[in-house]
Parts: structure tokens; sequence; C-alpha cells
């Protein structure tokens, strides 16, 4: 027998259908590249993005077909995520910092017809036009330089169009991981998949949205859909801010005119406001909210960040998760824990939003269920309605023959379901058959008031199979010695965690995503070796 409810379907129009209805006036400020600002709201956005629908059936692109943008974030932007999706198109985000070989990969296996940029990466599509062999449509986004202006090339269109709807499984949108090994993989989000994913965001144990929220997010536009939070956004009527510039400068004086209360993005961004803060001898902004994911938040900048009254929200996801799996939202312990009791459990991961299971194997079977006992580090792995079954265009599934999708992390659950992540499978160290997190290693050693950045990663050892060695990048004018790392881990690490070697260096590799590349880092270092075999710094009689 059928149920007595309305039919619904779960397409992303209604999302900004619902926001120019109900907040139409929310202002959506963008500042752009070159120092310009402008402001539209909701109800601009939609206008735009049914036009901007119009003009891609104008130039032939076909439901299901891709769209690609290389933008950062802005108003623009975001008319994409919706003018796109409104004509039954995929959007294709593209990563900016790709190398050229990824993104003529990513381009051409995702078949995108229309390409919208920003000005900025005009050298980008210059170089990499003759690659992209199924690109028919150039569109600028702030100029109309060198190719169509974004703004004269909705404005052929008279917005008076019709959503085009469909089945609820339908694409929407695609998302490439930039892999460390092979070519980058395609991750396609589904309308449901992205509503569903959009409307666990606003829980408040997650984003914890209101119309009164002001958002500034610097996690880019282009990776693992901003989180969703421009889906997110439009269902609660919050105002954005959007900076198409990541310099902290311009963030901070935003942050604090615009009245900004909630932003996002990966611990870096903070490391460089807080940077700018002391340099200039200024206050944090007052947030009240930093969700914080991407990589590991480190201790210390939670702490500072609480201090300065902003609620930190640690959280975990993965491009193949749509991307969020968990947030580290207030437990139902909070109120009884001291302060460092608090930030000791905002460094873990958080707790799995409704719609995400979780669940850890055994690292070597990864078959063998572990207990949720917060202390057995296991494979991580995941499942839900927003978690991927198949990359775009794979011939098999990406999932365990029971419907999980191992995320590649390594994982503790605590009883009360807060994920404490400790590696990466490929980069967790094995030490006479023990595990070491080089995770924790790391964030340990940023702590130091002389280091920048660290990476630890194993390295041959004849007695104990791999022993981790830290590499370590001094901020400016500062120095210290291994013995002086080796000291203040001393505390911080169980005692054979402690690294047999720190080995001072210029740069830590990154991935296009801003992440440490292990790869990159074993790949230059592949002929590192310990001396002897023997501890560079410290005997390793304590081990056995
Ligand atoms: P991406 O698909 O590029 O967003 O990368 C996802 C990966 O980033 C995850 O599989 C984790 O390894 C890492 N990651 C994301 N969030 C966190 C976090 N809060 N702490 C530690 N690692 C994280």
């Amino acid at each position: 027998m059928l149920g007595a409810m309305q039919d619904w379907s779960m397409r992303i129009t209604h999302v900004i259908d619902h926001a120019a209805r109900e907040a139409g006036g929310r202002e959506i400020v963008s500042r752009w590249a070159d120092g310009s600002e402008t402001r539209t709201n909701w109800a601009g956005i939609r206008r735009d993005a049914l036009k901007m629908a119009q003009a891609l059936l104008a130039l032939g692109v076909e439901k299901g077909e891709r769209v690609a943008s290389l933008a950062m974030n802005h108003s623009r932007h975001l008319v994409s995520w919706y003018g796109v999706a409104g004509m039954g198109g995929v959007l294709h985000t593209v990563n900016p910092r790709l190398f050229d070989d990824q993104l003529e990969y990513i381009v051409n296996h995702a078949e995108d017809k229309v390409l919208c940029y920003d000005a900025a990466f005009q050298p980008i599509v210059d170089r990499m036009k003759d690659r992209w062999t199924t690109v028919e449509h150039y569109i600028c986004y702030d100029s109309g330089e060198y190719s169509q202006s974004f703004e004269d090339w909705i404005g052929e269109q008279d917005g008076d169009f019709e959503w085009v709807m469909g089945s609820e499984t339908d694409p929407c949108m695609i998302c490439y991981t930039s892999g460390t090994t092979g070519n980058p993989k395609g991750v396609q989000y589904e309308h449901r998949s992205t509503l569903l994913h959009a409307m666990a965001g606003l829980q408040p144990s997650s984003f914890n949205f209101n119309p009164g929220n002001v958002m500034l997010p610097v996690v880019p536009m282009f990776h693992a859909a901003s989180w969703g939070l421009p889906y997110a956004g439009a269902m609660a009527g919050i105002k954005f801010v959007f900076s198409a510039v990541n310099d902290p400068a311009v963030l901070h004086e935003l942050m604090l005119r615009e009245g900004v209360t909630d932003s996002a993005g990966v611990p870096t961004v903070w490391l460089a406001h807080f940077q700018y803060c002391d340099q200039e001898g200024i206050d944090l902004p007052p947030l009240k909210t930093a969700t914080i994911g991407g990589s590991a938040c480190p201790r210390f900048m939670i702490e500072r960040l609480m201090r300065n009254g902003t609620r930190v929200q640690h959280a975990w996801g993965m491009t193949e998760t749509s991307p969020i799996g968990t947030v580290g939202g207030p437990s139902s312990d909070w109120d009884r824990l001291s302060f460092d009791e608090k930030v000791d459990k905002t460094a873990m991961q958080g707790r799995p939003i409704f719609g995400a299971e979780l669940r850890t194997v055994d690292l070597d079977d990864m078959q063998t269920l572990l207990p949720r006992d917060g202390k057995t580090p296991g494979a991580l792995q995941i499942r839900g309605p927003w978690v991927i079954k198949r990359y775009f265009k794979a011939q098999v599934d990406a999932i365990t023959e029971d419907g999980w999708f191992d995320t590649g992390d390594v994982g503790i659950i605590h009883p009360d379901g807060t994920l404490q992540l400790t590696d990466r499978t490929k980069d967790v160290i094995k030490s006479g058959g023990e595990w070491i997190s080089s995770v924790e290693l790391e964030n340990a050693a940023v702590g130091h008031p002389a280091i920048a950045e660290a990476a630890a990663v194993g390295i041959y050892h004849p007695k104990w199979d791999e022993r981790p060695v830290l590499f370590v990048v001094k901020k400016e004018g500062e120095d210290i010695s291994a013995e002086d790392v080796n000291a203040f881990l001393a505390d911080k690490v169980a005692k054979w965690w402690l690294p047999d070697a720190v080995e001072f260096i210029d740069e830590i590799p990154h991935t296009a995503t801003g992440k440490i590349s292990k790869k990159d880092l074993r790949d230059r270092y592949a002929d590192y070796k310990l001396g002897n075999g023997a501890p560079a710094v410290l005997p390793m009689t304590w081990h056995g």
C-alpha cells in the first residue's frame, strides 16, 4: 500500500527556490581578485541561475552533460552551482592547483563541454586549451577581455524558465579526488545525495546554521563541494561573504566589516591568520564558530580559537563522502568537562552526523570488526546515502561486498561514537608490530613555537621494520635542534613513538589540495637511511 504524502523529488532546485522565497533579501557579498566588491542576494542568485540554465541550453548543453568551473569563491560561482543543476547538467568544479597533466586528464575524462573560469586563471586556460579536447565554449566570470564575460552571456537571457526536472538520483555535480597515485578519480554527486547531505549539515551537531549566521567559507568551492555549505547555507537562508583571494589581511577585514559569525576551512588557513594577527598585534576575529577539517586540526589551534571565544567544530570527511562524515559538536558531557578536556575532545574528529555510519576493521585482515573501545586503531569504513558507490566511469563498485566504503584512513572509535583519526592506511608507521600514528607525531610537533610544519614518515629499519623520521620546517628566524624537538615531544607521545631522526628541511611537499604529500616526501628521500640502522637521536632500548 502506498503512503499518503505528496511527491516531492529531492532535486536541489528546491533549495534555491526556498532560499529565494524565504530569504530572498539575505545578502551574498563577493570580494573579487581585483579588490572590487559586489553584492547580490538569494533572489538574485536564483534569477541569474535561471538565466544561466537558459544560456547553457542555448549553447547546446544537454541534460546529464558536464559544465566545468575553474574558479575561486564568489557569487557567480554560486550561480553556477544552481544554474548548471537547474538545466539538468553536472557541474565539474576543477581545482586550479592541479598539475597540468591532471587538469588535462580530468577535463577530458569528464568530457566538459563548457568551462567558466576566473580571469586569474587565464594562463591555465591558455596553456591547456589545446589539450582540452571536449570544451567547446569558454566563459570568463569576471572579464570580457579574453572570452565572453559571464554577465554578458547570461544577460542575453530573460530568465523566464522552468527548471529541468528529472529523477532524484540524476547527477548534479562531479568532483575529482587528487589521489597521490594514479589518475584522479571522479566522484559524482546526485541531487538526492546532495540534498540529504546539506540537510544533515544543518543539524545543531553539524554546522548549526540559523538565518542570523554570516558565513565566510574559506574552503574553496572547487574542493569537495565546499563541504556542502553553499547548499546548507541556502536552506537556512544565511548571509554569505565570499573572497576570491585567501590573503589573511583581506579575510580579516571582511570578517570584521561584514559581521562574519562562521568560517570553514583547512587548518593552514588559521595558521596564516594567526601569523597575520601576531604580526599586526591585533586580536583574532570574534567568530562564533570555526569549522576546521580536511586535515587534522592541531591542539594549539583549537586552544587559541577557544580562548578567543570561538567554538571549534573539527570535521572529518572526504570527497567520496560528499564530504561530511563527522563533526565535533559539543558532546553530551560537554558542560562537565574542564577547558583542557574540551580541547582534547575537540582535537578528535567528532561524531557521525545522522546518515553517516562508521565502523573500523582490523588493519591486517581488513575484515574483523573492531570494538568501539577508544583505543584500538583500525581501517575506517563508512556507509550512507551520500557516500560513494562507484567512481565516475569505473567498471566496478568502490565498496566492500557488504556495502561499506573503505576510506583509507585509520581511526579509533570511542564508546560515545567520537572518531579519533590517527593516520592514512598508507602512512601509518609499523614499528616492531605496533602502530605509530604519523599524524599524532606531526600534530604534537607543530605545537612547538619554532616549528612551522612537520611530517612523519616510516623509514625502513632492520630490527623494527619501520621507525619514524620527522621532517621539520622551522619558522623563519627560529633555530632548534633535533634534541629540542625530541625533548618537546617526550611528554606528548609514547616514548617508543619518538622519531629516530629529526631532519630539518626547507619545504614539505603538498598535494593540490594543500595536504602534506607523504608520497612525494618518500620519493624525495627514497635513499634515506637511518645511520647504521641505529637511532639518530635517542637509544631504542626502551622499545622492547
Ligand atoms: P579530500 O577527499 O581531498 O577531502 O581528502 C580526504 C582526506 O583528508 C581524508 O580521507 C583524511 O585522510 C583527510 N582528512 C579530512 N578531514 C580530516 C581531519 N579532520 N583530520 C584528519 N584528516 C582529515
